[in-house]
């Protein structure tokens, strides 16, 4: 016979966003569910690639200094658009390159240890939002609120609005994990290796993580794209290559409904350009869970989607902003001047590696663009011994 068990908070997904919900709500002293369909250790297709951004958040959302997962930290990128090098960067923080499989296992780890229960490796069979009644076959369990934290083709979104995303909005991306390659690779990214998009090169510590990503409907033929890409790092034999949809540009104006919360990649919160996600993965599952404490401290659970849309304001601007500043990047038409411009400007570089690093905003990088964007359409103007994009 089914058990019943009933907690102030149910979170469904246990990645970056799910374990950051139930971490912070079961510190702040609510009793917490966490429920995966798989067990930890689970392999995520991931760049892996833990900003400064990430490492302030997950210090304030785990109360840890060091990240507990291990990772190989570089503080070098070298950018490339369309084959021509635009130069070497450094960044003022080091880029931490992780696996999702032990960095996800690790992060799940402190939200149990925080007091969140352990419902991984368990598959949903049935599940109601008014009230919240999540079964799980051998038991049944309520709450007031809910958080859908369960990444891109969330079970919980589809049960709210049908669809997990909108397909013509949506990103995709394509990896591999190669093996054998030299860990001195350097840490590369190539604009251009995908429409509306680009390619990465992320040396770790036992394979290097390879992968293109852009916009789904821009990208017809993305395979093709990506053996090309393969082929221009010097990689004939193509490892598998694995896809999985990227919610890159696609943030939801209202994430969720009422005692409902969608978090992180659920909630399309992935940076439109840098395609960065664990970040706001766990920014967004913190505010969730800070929304539904508040809710139901007022006695009010279903106030907590308006509580989380307020503190999801700033985040949703950025992300908003930086959709903005894609066209710049990406249309073929303006592209070419802003390259030029990245490659000969060392303040837009700096910008660029202050983003990745989480020390600075879209707001401050569009003041910048918009400064030097009458220089840059003059240089487009003069192209002479300009690089061809
Ligand atoms: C190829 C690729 C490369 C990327 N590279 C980077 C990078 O280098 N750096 C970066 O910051 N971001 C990167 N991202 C984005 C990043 O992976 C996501 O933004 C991030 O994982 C979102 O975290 P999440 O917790 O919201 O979702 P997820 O990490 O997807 O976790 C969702 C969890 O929900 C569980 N789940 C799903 N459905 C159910 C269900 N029905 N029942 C129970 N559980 C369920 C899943 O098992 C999973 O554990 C990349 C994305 C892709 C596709």
């Amino acid at each position: 016979m089914n058990r019943t068990l009933h907690f102030d908070l149910i979170v469904i997904g246990a990645g970056p966003s799910g374990s950051a919900a139930a971490c912070w709500a079961a510190r702040s002293g609510l009793k917490v569910a966490l429920i995966d369909k798989h067990p930890f250790p689970r392999d995520k297709l991931c760049g892996g690639a833990f900003t400064e951004r990430a490492m302030g958040l997950y210090r304030q959302i785990f109360a840890q200094n060091d990240l507990g997962a291990p990772y190989v930290a570089r503080d070098a990128v070298e950018f490339y658009a369309f084959g021509s090098p635009l130069g070497q960067l450094h960044s003022p923080a080091p880029l931490r390159l992780t696996m999702r499989r032990s960095l996800d296992a690790h992060l799940f780890e402190l939200a149990i240890n925080a007091g969140a229960q352990d419902f991984t490796g368990s598959r949903i069979t049935g599940l109601s939002t008014d009230p919240v009644r999540v079964n799980l076959g051998h038991s049944v369990l309520t709450a007031p609120v809910l958080i859908g934290a369960d990444g891109v083709n969330s079970f919980v979104a589809r049960h709210l609005f049908g669809k997990a995303f909108e397909p013509d909005q949506i990103g995709f991306a394509l990896e591999v994990e190669a093996v054998g390659l030299s860990p001195d690779l350097p840490l590369r990214i190539d604009f251009g290796a995908a429409n509306w998009g680009y390619g990465w090169q992320f040396p770790k510590a036992d394979s290097t993580t390879i992968g293109i990503g852009g916009i789904h409907a821009r990208n017809p033929d993305m395979r093709r794209d990506m053996l090309h890409y393969l082929k221009t790092l010097g990689i004939a034999d193509a490892p598998k290559v694995k896809g999985q949809y990227l919610p890159f540009g696609f943030a939801r104006t209202k994430p969720g409904k009422a005692h409902v919360l969608l978090a992180g990649d659920a909630a399309g919160l992935v940076d439109p350009i840098t395609g960065e996600g664990i970040a706001f993965a766990l920014q967004s599952g913190k505010m969730a869970a800070d929304a539904a404490q508040t809710a139901l401290h007022e006695g009010r659970p279903e106030a907590a989607l308006s509580i989380y849309r307020a503190q999801l304001r700033p985040l949703h601007l950025a992300m908003w902003q930086a959709r903005q500043l894609r066209h710049l990047l990406f249309n073929p038409t303006l592209r070419r001047p802003f390259l030029n411009g990245f490659q000969r400007s060392s303040t837009m570089k700096n910008a660029y590696m202050q983003l990745l690093s989480g020390q600075t905003e879209y707001s401050e990088i569009s003041r910048k663009i918009l400064t030097k964007m009458p220089r840059l359409l003059m240089r487009a103007a003069t192209p002479i011994g300009a690089p061809k994009f």
